[in-house]
């Protein structure tokens, strides 16, 4: 639907100076419409009377967490990040590369203001000498809409020109990882750190940095001008709040669902339009392939941060993934572990060397389970980041639920 998607990134420079994008860019609430709401008035009044430390207990009062999938609560983040003395920077992690995820990309094409005036009461908070965006290269039309209203929040004098630096991402799934997202926007290719130090501490160039989602930040927005109980008021099976689901797979209606944070995976196809006509459930991906499979049978499970762990599983950014019974778990795991050798940043040899022997065990007609959980073993215990740790889920998983299959 657009031409640039599959061209160069000279092409797509060549493109963006002569205007010539042919970018589908969809109808959204513009700076005109969004200030008529009252938008940008939250931010002003912080500016002039805030105070960071009360803003903070409001959003930590909101149990907003960080949406990128880690979980982590937002409000802490900020402290962590002002006991560092400045220059301070924000960097927000908009690359969206885990396969099944789209939530960032469904709240930029709609309402980029409420990401936006987020994004610039959280760097008034920590003080940060400019705000980088880090944007998935492959979402043309978000970096168009972005591009605009960027410029409208500069004429507007929200901002100084050049202090919001929307950079394209670099087209890898592992330059999503915070600290190699920073390695990418310092200009190097994204490897990520060791930690410590976190990148509260030594972040961009060297200084503290707050690294924020992009779904995070349409949250602070509103927190912030609608109070906590926007997020703390909703509660479903013990668990408070509200998740935005990216579902696809074998459901009627694929999308993007914001419902209660306890809901199951059978709240998620209810709501998906149920499955698709002549497909029963079989097993989803609760959180991106990271997240392995799970069968049909544990759809009691409330899809939250925490709530998965036990079961050896996680929600991550809550890219579910509907399974049916014409679909294979072991190719489905197998289709997961090629991604991840295919994405594997190849620093380290765990990860490097174990995805790709993964891959080979895992095409033989029976899996050498002993051997793969060995595998597994070394790449958790060994590998530098998220990737190399979390890439034996679906092995272990596809072997616990699914024996018959491997
Ligand atoms: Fe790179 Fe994988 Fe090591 Fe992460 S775990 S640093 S992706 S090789």
């Amino acid at each position: 639907h657009n031409h640039i998607d599959h061209a160069t990134p000279e092409k797509v420079d060549a493109a963006i100076a002569t205007g010539d994008t042919h970018v589908h860019v969809p109808a959204y609430e513009g700076y005109d419409a969004y200030v008529a709401e009252g938008g940008y008035e939250t931010l002003k009044d912080l500016r002039t009377n805030g105070n960071w430390e009360a803003v903070q207990e409001t959003v930590l009062a909101s149990g907003l967490r960080g949406l990128g999938g880690a979980g982590f609560p937002s409000g802490k983040k900020w402290g962590f990040v002002r006991a560092n003395a400045g220059p301070r920077y924000l960097a927000v992690n908009g690359d969206e590369g885990e396969p099944g995820t789209f939530k960032d990309r469904w709240y930029l094409e709609r309402m980029p203001h409420l990401f936006l005036e987020g994004m610039l009461i959280a760097a008034w908070a920590v003080e940060a000498d400019r705000a980088y965006i880090y944007m998935r290269d492959e979402y043309p039309a978000v970096l168009e809409i972005l591009r605009r209203e960027i410029k409208a929040l500069e004429d507007a004098a929200i901002v100084e020109p050049g202090y919001i630096d929307l950079r394209r991402g670099a087209g890898a799934y592992i330059c999503g990882e915070e600290s190699a997202m920073i390695e990418s926007i310092e200009g190097k290719r994204g490897l990520p750190r060791h930690r410590p130090p976190f990148v509260a501490q030594v972040g961009i160039f060297g200084a503290p940095t707050l690294v924020h989602n992009v779904e995070t930040l349409h949250w602070v927005a509103r927190v912030c001008r609608e109070g906590p109980e926007v997020l703390n008021s909703t509660e479903k099976n013990g668990r408070t709040g509200l998740r935005s689901y990216s579902v696809s797979g074998r459901v009627a209606k694929p999308g993007m669902y914001v419902l209660p944070a306890g809901s199951t995976i059978m709240d998620l196809i209810a709501a998906s339009g149920g499955m698709v006509a002549g497909h029963s459930f079989k097993a989803y991906q609760p959180g991106g392939p990271s997240s392995g499979l799970l069968p049909a049978s544990m759809n009691d499970i409330p899809l939250d941060f925490d709530t998965l762990q036990p079961h050896g599983s996680f929600i991550g950014s809550a890219a579910v993934v509907v399974l049916s019974d014409h679909d294979s778990a072991r190719g489905a795991a197998l289709n997961m572990l090629r991604f991840f050798e295919d994405e594997s940043c190849g620093q380290c040899t765990p990860c490097r060397v174990g995805c790709e022997k993964a891959v080979k065990l895992m095409q033989a007609d029976h899996w050498d389970k002993g051997l793969l959980e060995e595998l597994s073993t070394a790449m958790i215990d060994a590998s530098i980041c998220g990737l190399g740790q979390a890439a034996p889920n679906p092995i272990r998983l596809t072997m616990k639920h699914f024996p018959d299959e491997v």
